[in-house]
């Protein structure tokens, strides 16, 4: 069954779009828990960072670039947290892989 992601990719759900090239989609958070709060995802449907392969590295790394613009655009590269939860015992609800960009305050202990 298609994710929420993917139909977001998809244009069949509305998003507040931060980003977006032919492989990389970056919206904002519906629920922020933060002043700034970003999902940067593939497009590609792949479903957790476990679920990665060599091949998609370049994604990964395209993604790594896609945050460090974002944060600068959204003003706090001083502090910012990107990070993905990997499987329901980390708190992953949706499996289309995604990254939070997290930043704006200062922020807690990660776990
Ligand atoms: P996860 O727990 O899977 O790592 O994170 C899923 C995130 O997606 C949550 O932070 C949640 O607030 C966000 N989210 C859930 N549904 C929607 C939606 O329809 N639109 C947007 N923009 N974010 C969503």
């Amino acid at each position: 069954m298609a994710t929420i992601f993917a139909k977001i990719i998809k244009g069949e759900l509305p998003s507040e779009k931060v980003f977006e090239n032919e492989r990389i989609l970056a919206i904002k958070d519906i629920h922020p828990v933060a002043p700034v709060h970003l999902l940067i995802m593939p497009k590609k449907e792949i479903p957790d960072l476990q679920s990665i392969t060599a091949a998609d590295l370049p994604l990964i790394s395209e993604i790594m670039a896609v945050a460090q613009q974002l944060a600068k655009q959204f003003h706090i590269e001083d502090g910012y947290r990107l990070l993905t939860n990997n499987g329901s015992n980390a708190g992953q609800i949706i499996f289309h892989l995604h990254f939070h960009l997290i930043g704006g305050r200062r922020l807690g202990s990660i776990a």
